[in-house]
């Protein structure tokens, strides 16, 4: 029901005074012919309305969320005090260096901050999103090479396991996609890739750990390999949870990074923003970052302009209160709570695959560890009895836990994947393993139950391609 259809005619939330200054008759241009359309409703009426399609979204906040390479974990809320001190929110981006020190200097301190965090020399913080970041990143790749490369560098190189944005920001960028398959242990065939570098490759694009959830061991010989051939190395860094503070991108070879603040530094994301996608770049590429940069000069800090740069890659500063919630984030971790993170995020990775591996098969075999997140295939489950991936998903809504992400990497068929994030307890995983165990047994007794669900969700199974491109928004 919407809010106007519980209109009371007179009805209000509170009872203004009439002013006790004369009337000011306003030009008759200026006024509208008919009284605006509000609601009229009580206050209490109007909370329970909007609390009341608030607790039907399924969020962190409320339930265990375990969405693969979207990394959703608890955000604590503290950060989020420190991004409403008004004297953050009420500064303008147009105002002089001199009155807003104090917010260049989180700027700058988070960008040091990461830098150590990615092994980077110089980093900018100006994109808007993950992708935004991929973007600008090839941007400097390619004024490098223009700069550099005797011969036209026109492929960026990228395994059949990377996320979508990556050949996607690639050929945004212009450049054309060269794919190259996965080995056996799903992750890059080095002979493959040996066949596909040469003096046209401009860049390779990887993350690690995979979109699989698991360490690609042979970086080393991936980096020689293509930096052999004159091309550069891009990490993406959109999920940094399984490392951060434990290795750095910088050190297993890489020349650029993205990274998002909104996935692993404590902003929460879905539904589509605020975001943040900082980039980070070896010296070579320094000069290329997005302007302006916030320099330290004595005790002083002022935005610099590089002549070299890509120039802007979005308006003024970039998402300044997410720098905040990183900032407070990083500073209240510290050193030995970084790391310590990102090993409670794998090991509760790996409670919940262990644990569910003797009922569902996990694409890297029994016994084998996985990062931060880890992929199950459904595949024979679907031949043996029907019930796909998407059946368990939706089971899982009645659960009262959100789905994983499913269907994704596209080299897995059936897959479901698992990030249940380091904020979650070792009880919450055990309610979560014993609500796929659950599934597991209704799927082989009642195969059609699974197919119907959810059986308590409002929107129960829209045709998701339709619901995703062409929506009929309407309220129930
Ligand atoms: C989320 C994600 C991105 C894209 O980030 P956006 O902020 O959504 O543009 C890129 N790569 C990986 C691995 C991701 O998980």
């Amino acid at each position: 029901m919407l809010i106007f259809e519980k209109t009371k005619q007179g009805r209000k939330c509170t009872e203004i005074k009439k002013p006790n200054v004369d009337k000011y008759n306003l030009d008759a241009s200026f006024l509208r012919e008919n009284d605006a359309n509000l609601p009229e409703i009580a206050e209490i009426d109007l909370v329970r309305h909007y609390s009341g399609y608030a607790s039907q979204a399924k969020g962190v906040d409320n339930v265990f969320y375990p969405l693969g390479s979207c990394t959703m974990k608890y955000n604590p809320k503290v950060n989020e005090e420190v991004a409403s001190l008004k004297g953050f929110t009420n500064i303008h981006p147009l105002q002089d260096e001199s009155d807003v020190q104090g917010a260049l200097e989180v700027m700058y301190t988070l960008s040091e901050r990461l830098k150590e965090i990615t092994g980077m020399d110089d980093v900018s913080l100006q994109p808007f999103a993950g992708a935004q970041g991929e973007y600008a990143a090839l941007k400097l790749i390619e004024a490098y090479h223009k700069e550099n490369s005797k011969t036209p560098r026109t492929k960026i190189i990228v395994p059949d396991s990377a996320h979508g944005t990556n050949p996607a920001s690639a050929r945004l960028a212009g450049y054309e996609i060269i794919n190259v398959k996965s080995n056996s242990d799903y992750g890059v065939d080095l002979d493959e890739l040996k066949k596909v570098v040469g003096d046209d490759t401009a860049a390779l694009m990887l993350t690690n750990p995979t979109t699989l959830g698991l360490f690609e061991k042979n970086i080393k010989k991936i980096s020689d390999i293509v930096h052999k051939a004159g091309g550069l190395l891009y990490y993406d860094g959109a999920n940094l949870n399984a490392i951060m503070g434990v290795i750095r991108p910088g050190d297993m070879g890489f020349d650029v990074v993205h990274l998002n603040l909104h996935k692993t530094f404590s902003t929460p994301h879905g539904g589509g923003g605020p975001g943040s996608g900082p980039i980070g770049c070896k010296e070579i590429l320094s000069k290329y970052l997005p302007n302006p940069k916030v320099v330290k000069v004595g005790n002083e800090y002022f935005f610099n302009c590089d002549p070299s740069s890509i120039g802007k890659v979005g308006s003024f500063y970039g998402n300044f209160l997410v720098y905040l919630k990183a900032f407070a984030y990083i500073e209240t971790l510290g050193k030995e709570g970084i790391p310590m993170s990102a090993k409670l995020a794998v090991l509760n990775a790996n409670y919940l695959k262990f644990n569910l591996e003797d009922k569902y098969k996990a694409i890297n075999s029994k016994s084998k560890y996985c990062m931060h997140e880890f992929v199950l295939s459904l595949e024979d489950m679907k031949k043996e009895i029907g019930v796909s991936a998407m059946d368990v998903a939706k089971c899982l809504i009645d659960k009262n836990i959100h789905p994983p992400t499913m269907y994704f990497p596209l080299i897995v068929s059936e897959a479901l994947m698992f990030e249940p994030t380091e904020t979650e307890s070792k009880e919450t995983l055990d309610v979560a393993i014993k609500a796929m165990k659950d599934i597991y047994e209704v799927a082989h007794s009642n195969p059609e139950y699974c197919h119907g669900a959810p059986y308590k969700a409002t929107i129960k199974r829209p045709d998701e391609t339709t619901a995703a491109r062409t929506p009929i928004l309407k309220h129930v």
